[in-house]
């Protein structure tokens, strides 16, 4: 571990948080496809493309994170109470939302208290949004820890999906704080570090993550393969944590890493905005491609307004 400059906090808590968005909006465009449907259609989805929204534009993985993202500006702290009121605050149904979400807003909007509005769910639902936990709490696991549950228990109380939440908090940390990364061995201890966080939380979890890849493949395609002959990369948190992390330890740089991501298909969006997140925190935006970062959307909580949420973090951490 090195010690980090107040810079690059700053350049890894905006890669972390606009990276969830470029990869939710990257694998937009596929959400639901197959891997064999992306490839007749785009040979390698590389760009930002339209699908069933404009291009560059961001789901409910995205709007959720901002939910998140605001609490922690805003406080200097992780708030359910909060974070459930901008949640409806900033709910857009047409965001692509999963079911059972508009029920939980609608007893929110009654005036129900954060924890009584929740499901039993183990979908991805609160992993996908949860960067901001794991980069604000990179040099604590144990708070990061105890905030991710917190936040998965407003939606998502089923152990798995708690436990998917924990997971990708403590990859999206650990890529922060430049922990192992490079080689196999590196890549194994990396996934120890995360299965050790969810343990006791889901062990069928954690006995996942310890099944993610260590090794490419050498090319995309058999490192998609790889993947999909152990994960789902679908809606629920153990098809999709998983392969979101294996994205980001099998490639070498941000655009590998979302490339991969995106082309296994399935909850694309999803992995996406997860593999974003991590090797966003990992790399730092600086390192984002330019013109995927221009093509996002940049309305009134857009682009702009995520970079400057995630800079204020970072300076809110090292005070
Ligand atoms: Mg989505």
């Amino acid at each position: 571990m090195e010690t980090i400059s107040a810079e690059r906090v700053r350049d890894r808590f905006a890669g972390a948080a606009l990276g969830t968005f470029v990869g939710d909006a990257l694998g937009m465009a596929v959400e639901g496809w197959s891997p064999a449907l992306i490839h007749r259609r785009f040979g390698r989805l590389e760009t930002m493309e339209p699908g069933r929204f404009p291009k560059g534009y961001y789901t409910d993985d995205t709007e959720m994170m901002i939910g998140i993202l605001e609490c922690l500006a805003e406080v200097g702290r992780f708030d359910p109470d909060i974070t459930a009121r901008n949640f409806l605050t900033n709910f857009h149904p047409d965001r692509g939302y999963g079911n059972r979400i508009y029920g939980i807003m609608a007893r929110l909007a009654q005036g129900e208290p954060w924890d009584r509005v929740g499901t039993d769910s183990f979908g991805n639902g609160s992993a996908m949004r949860v960067a901001p936990i794991g980069f604000f709490f990179h040099d604590d696991p144990t708070q990061l820890k105890e905030a991710a549950l917190l936040s998965s228990r407003i939606t998502h109380f089923h152990p798995r999906g708690l436990a998917g939440a924990a997971a990708q908090a403590s990859a999206v940390g650990l890529a922060v704080r430049h922990g192992v990364a490079d080689d196999a061995a590196d890549h194994r201890a990396f996934c120890e570090i995360v299965a050790g966080t969810v343990e006791d939380v889901d062990a069928g979890f954690a006995r996942a993550v310890m099944n993610i890849p260590l090794e490419s493949t050498g090319d995309l395609d058999g490192d998609i393969e790889l993947i999909r002959e152990r994960f789902a990369c679908d809606v629920t948190a153990i098809g999709a944590v998983p392969a979101a992390i294996a994205a980001f330890l099998l490639t070498d740089d941000f655009r590998g890493a979302l490339i991969l991501a995106v082309n296994l298909g399935g909850d694309a969006d999803t992995v996406g905005a997860m593999t974003g997140a991590i090797a966003g925190g990992y790399y730092g935006m600086s390192r984002f491609p330019r013109e995927w970062v221009d093509e996002l959307e940049n309305n009134v909580k857009g682009r702009d307004y995520v970079i400057a949420l995630a800079q204020k973090c970072a300076m809110l951490h090292s005070l």
